[in-house]
């Protein structure tokens, strides 16, 4: 698994670009290059066809490639406007500002690879560490007003069965022992979930919880802060959507992670 970086597709500058807020990052959204039945699969195919896209994109007047990174089939990461700027692609200036946009290099029909999906997972992970808020995992057409095909119905079906869903990211999970990267690999499960059953997702976030508050000493300052932003983006979520309980409930676990974070620090 390799990580290209724009001097490896040979971009062309971007004419311009903005920086994404942190606080207004909710998600992510899948793509797919929309090339009909087309395989990519060398380097070299795919660095030629991102300057395609990003001719195509700067064309119609955009400052760059729309995405901000786009994953191949063999697990490889391309970086195209970086996960600090903000994307063009999602169709309105609001939902670019609300989600990151990730590139599925595949085509029409084709299944991603078990590497595809795990660089995938990784990623989101990544994007977690820098945009806590970035909780949902959507398609392109989810979102957009007036709908696209885009990703298509395979990618579609994944994101339903939480096949994207992120793994713990490496600053998640560095310098942990096994039972507490154990439990947040367990937490990201539970968010999947979530997506799936919310009240099943109910019982096994507080059954995590127990266990966290069990292994408090074992958790290190940065995974405290870590929960502490999930739980934070949860908050938010609970009290826009007027969830009294839940938001009484998740105040307390920010405050009981607040006062674990004054012990350790
Ligand atoms: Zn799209």
């Amino acid at each position: 698994m390799t990580r290209y970086s724009r001097a490896d597709w040979r971009a062309d500058r971007p004419t311009g670009s903005h920086a994404l807020v942190p606080s207004q990052v909710v998600g992510v959204a899948l793509h797919w290059p929309a090339m009909g039945k087309k395989r990519l699969v060398t380097r070299d195919e795919i660095a030629q066809a991102l300057r395609g896209w990003q001719d195509f994109h700067q064309g119609k007047g955009w400052s760059d490639i729309g995405y901000q990174v786009a994953v191949d089939q063999n697990g490889n990461r391309w970086d195209l406007r970086g996960l600090r700027a903000r994307s063009g692609a999602n169709g309105t200036n609001a939902l670019n500002r609300r989600y990151v946009a990730v590139l599925l290099i595949l085509g029409e029909g084709e299944q991603p690879t078990e590497q595809m999906l795990r660089e995938v997972r990784t990623l989101l992970g990544d994007i977690r560490d820098l945009y806590p808020g970035a909780v949902s995992v959507v398609g392109h057409g989810d979102i957009r007003p007036g709908g696209t095909a885009c990703p298509g119905p395979v990618v579609g079906k994944l994101i339903d069965a939480g096949a994207f869903y992120p793994t713990a990211s490496t600053a998640y999970v560095r310098q942990t022992g096994p039972k507490v990267r154990a439990a947040f690999e367990r937490l990201y499960a539970t968010e999947q979930q979530r997506n799936a059953a919310p009240t099943g997702m109910k019982r096994l976030r507080l059954g995590l919880w127990l266990r966290i508050v069990q292994w408090r000493s074992e958790l290190t300052v940065a995974q405290l802060r870590a929960l502490r932003a999930d739980f934070s983006a949860d908050l938010a979520y609970a009290i826009r959507r007027g969830m009294k309980k839940t938001t009484l409930a998740l105040e307390a676990r920010v405050r009981y992670i607040d006062r674990l974070l004054t012990k350790k620090g």
